[in-house]
C-alpha cells in the first residue's frame, strides 16, 4: 500500500482527507492520495511565486544543469515509478507499457534539458539595436490526465522549468501515485517551491483544477485531457488572461491505399490504434481502407492481433492491460455495443473479467456511426471500406478533432501529398501515433491550442521581450 503526500514548497503535506486509488487488473487498492483543500492550493501558489523570485533569476546553464540533475533523478528510479504507474494505471511493465513510458519520461527530460532560447537580435545598425529576450511567464499550472500520468507529468513541467518558471501539477485522480513521488523525487534535487504537487480526487473533494484555471497568482495553464475539460478551462482562465497551451482528445483517422502489402503494414496498423489499449491521445482510432485491399488488410490485422498477450500489468508477460477506469470501460462498451448493430465483428467485442476488454476490430462501419465519430479512448478499432480518394480524405476530415493521422501506402510521395491535406497537426506515413521530443506536437480544430516539444514547445512557456536601444 502506497500512501503519500503531497509536495508544497519543498515540504510533504498530508490533505483534510485521502482517497483510495484502485489497480484497475485487481479491483484492489494500491494506496491513498491526499485531498487539497482550496486553501492548500493557495499554499502551493504562493510557494511557487516565492521560488520564482530566485528560479527566474538563475543563468540559462543553471538551469539546464537543474533539469539535467531532474533527468538522472528519474532514470535513477525509473523501475520503481514504472512498478508504482503499472499498480494504479493497469498498463503493462513490458511492451509499450510503464517502463518504456519511464524510457520516454527520461529521454524527453534529457532533450528538453538541452533546449535553449538565447537571445534574438533583431537588428543591429546605425538606426538602433533591437533585441528579442523570451522571459518566463511565471507560476506555471500543469493538469495532466490518467494515460501516460509521468511521461505527460514531464512534458509539462521540464519546459516550464527549461525557460525558468515554476510549477504546481494537478494528476488526474485515478493515477496520482506516480506523480506524488515524481515530485517528491524532484524535489532532492530542486530549491524549495520550484515544483509543487496538489491531488483531489474531483467528485468528494475540492475541484483543485478548476481552481487552478481561475487563481489569479497562475499566470498559465497546460492541461492534457478531454475537449469538454480544455472548454472549461479556456472560460474560466479568461478573466486573468492566462497563457494556455491545451492539448486535447482526437479521433485520428488512418487511410490505406490499395497498393500496400497487407501483411507488412498488420504490425504498425494494430500498435497505432492499440497503443497503451488505445487510451492514448493520438492513437488511430478510425481505420479507412481502400476496397481493393479491404478483406486482406482486415483479416492481417486480426491475425496480428490475435497473438497479443491481455493480463495483469505486474505479469512481465502482458503486453496489453485493462482499461483503467470504469467510465472508460462503460464508454468502450457503449460504442462497441453500438458498432454491432451496424458493423461486422472481426474479433473480441465481449467484455472481459472486471475492467479487461479484449482487443475489438469492427469492420463494415461508416462516418455517422458513434465508434467512429466519437473517441472511443480504449481497445476498439472501426474498419470503413472506402472506393474513391479524394472522398475518404473529406471523410476523415469530417470530425471536430484534429489531432494526428496517417496514410499508408509504398508511394511516399503520393502519400506526402495526401497528408497535406488532411486536417491534423501530425501526419505519420506507413506509421502512427510516433512522436519525438525535437518535433513540435499539437492539435488543430478541437483538439487543441499550442504546441509541445521542441524549441516550439519551449517558446510557449515564455512572454516575448523586446528591447530597442
Ligand atoms: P479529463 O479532461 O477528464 O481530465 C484531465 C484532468 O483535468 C484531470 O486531472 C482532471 O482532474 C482535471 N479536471 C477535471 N475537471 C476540471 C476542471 N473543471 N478544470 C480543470 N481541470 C479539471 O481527461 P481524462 O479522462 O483524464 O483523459 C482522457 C482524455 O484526454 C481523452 O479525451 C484524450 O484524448 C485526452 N488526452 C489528450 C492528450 C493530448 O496530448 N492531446 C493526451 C492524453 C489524453
Amino acid at each position: 500500500m502506497t500512501t503519500l503526500a503531497m509536495t508544497i514548497g519543498g515540504n510533504p503535506v498530508n490533505g483534510k482527507d485521502s482517497f483510495a486509488i484502485l489497480n484497475p487488473s485487481t479491483g484492489e487498492t494500491v494506496g491513498h492520495a491526499p485531498k487539497a483543500t482550496l486553501a492548500q492550493l493557495d499554499d502551493a501558489v504562493a510557494a511557487a511565486e516565492a521560488a520564482f523570485q530566485g528560479w527566474s533569476k538563475k543563468s540559462d546553464e543553471e538551469l539546464a544543469a537543474a533539469c539535467g540533475a531532474v533527468t538522472e533523478k528519474i532514470g535513477a528510479h525509473a523501475e520503481e515509478l514504472a512498478l508504482l504507474l503499472t499498480a494504479e494505471q493497469g498498463k503493462p511493465l513490458n511492451g509499450l507499457g510503464s517502463r518504456w513510458e519511464l524510457g520516454g519520461a527520461q529521454a524527453w527530460a534529457g532533450y528538453t534539458s538541452g533546449l535553449s532560447l538565447p537571445m534574438k537580435v533583431l537588428q543591429d545598425n546605425n538606426e538602433g539595436r533591437v533585441e528579442m529576450h523570451r522571459k518566463p511567464v511565471g507560476v506555471v499550472a500543469s493538469i495532466t490526465p490518467w494515460n501516460f500520468p509521468v511521461m505527460i507529468a514531464i512534458w509539462h513541467i521540464l519546459p516550464a522549468l527549461r525557460t525558468g518558471n515554476t510549477v504546481i501539477i494537478k494528476p488526474s485522480p485515478m493515477t496520482p501515485l506516480s506523480t506524488l513521488r515524481l515530485v517528491e523525487l524532484m524535489n532532492e534535487v530542486l530549491p524549495a517551491g520550484v515544483v509543487n504537487v496538489v491531488t483531489s480526487d474531483d467528485k468528494t473533494g475540492d475541484n483543485i483544477g478548476a481552481a487552478m484555471s481561475a487563481h489569479p497568482g497562475i499566470r498559465k495553464v497546460v492541461f492534457t485531457g478531454s475537449c469538454a475539460t480544455g472548454q472549461k478551462i479556456m472560460m474560466s482562465a479568461a478573466e486573468t488572461m492566462k497563457r494556455l497551451k491545451l492539448e486535447m482528445g482526437g479521433n485520428d483517422a488512418g487511410i490505406v491505399l490499395p497498393d500496400v502489402d497487407p501483411a507488412k503494414i498488420a504490425e504498425g496498423l494494430f500498435w497505432g490504434g492499440f497503443i497503451n489499449n488505445g487510451q492514448t491521445c493520438a492513437a488511430m482510432k478510425r481505420l479507412y481502407v481502400h476496397e481493393d485491399v479491404y478483406d486482406d488488410v482486415c483479416g492481417a490485422l486480426v491475425d496480428f492481433a490475435r497473438n497479443i498477450p491481455v493480463g495483469d500489468g505486474m505479469d512481465e508477460g502482458s503486453i496489453l492491460g485493462p482499461i483503467q477506469n470504469q467510465a472508460q470501460f462503460d464508454k468502450v462498451q457503449r460504442l462497441v455495443e453500438a458498432g454491432k448493430t451496424k458493423g461486422r465483428v472481426l474479433m473480441g467485442g465481449e467484455p472481459g473479467e472486471g475492467l479487461f476488454y479484449p482487443p475489438t476490430i469492427i469492420a463494415d462501419l461508416n462516418n455517422g456511426d458513434p465508434l467512429v465519430d466519437e473517441e472511443q479512448f480504449g481497445p476498439a478499432l472501426p474498419i470503413i471500406k472506402y472506393s474513391d480518394l479524394d472522398a475518404v480524405i473529406e471523410t476523415a476530415n469530417d470530425n471536430p478533432a484534429g489531432l494526428g493521422g496517417s496514410v499508408w501506402s509504398k508511394d511516399v510521395e503520393k502519400a506526402k501529398e495526401i497528408a497535406g491535406r488532411m486536417q491534423c497537426g501530425s501526419v505519420w506515413i506507413n506509421k502512427h501515433g510516433a512522436i519525438q521530443p525535437n518535433a513540435p506536437f499539437g492539435g488543430v480544430k478541437s483538439s487543441g491550442i499550442g504546441v509541445e516539444f521542441g524549441e516550439e514547445g519551449l517558446a510557449e512557456y515564455t512572454d516575448i521581450q523586446v528591447v530597442f536601444s
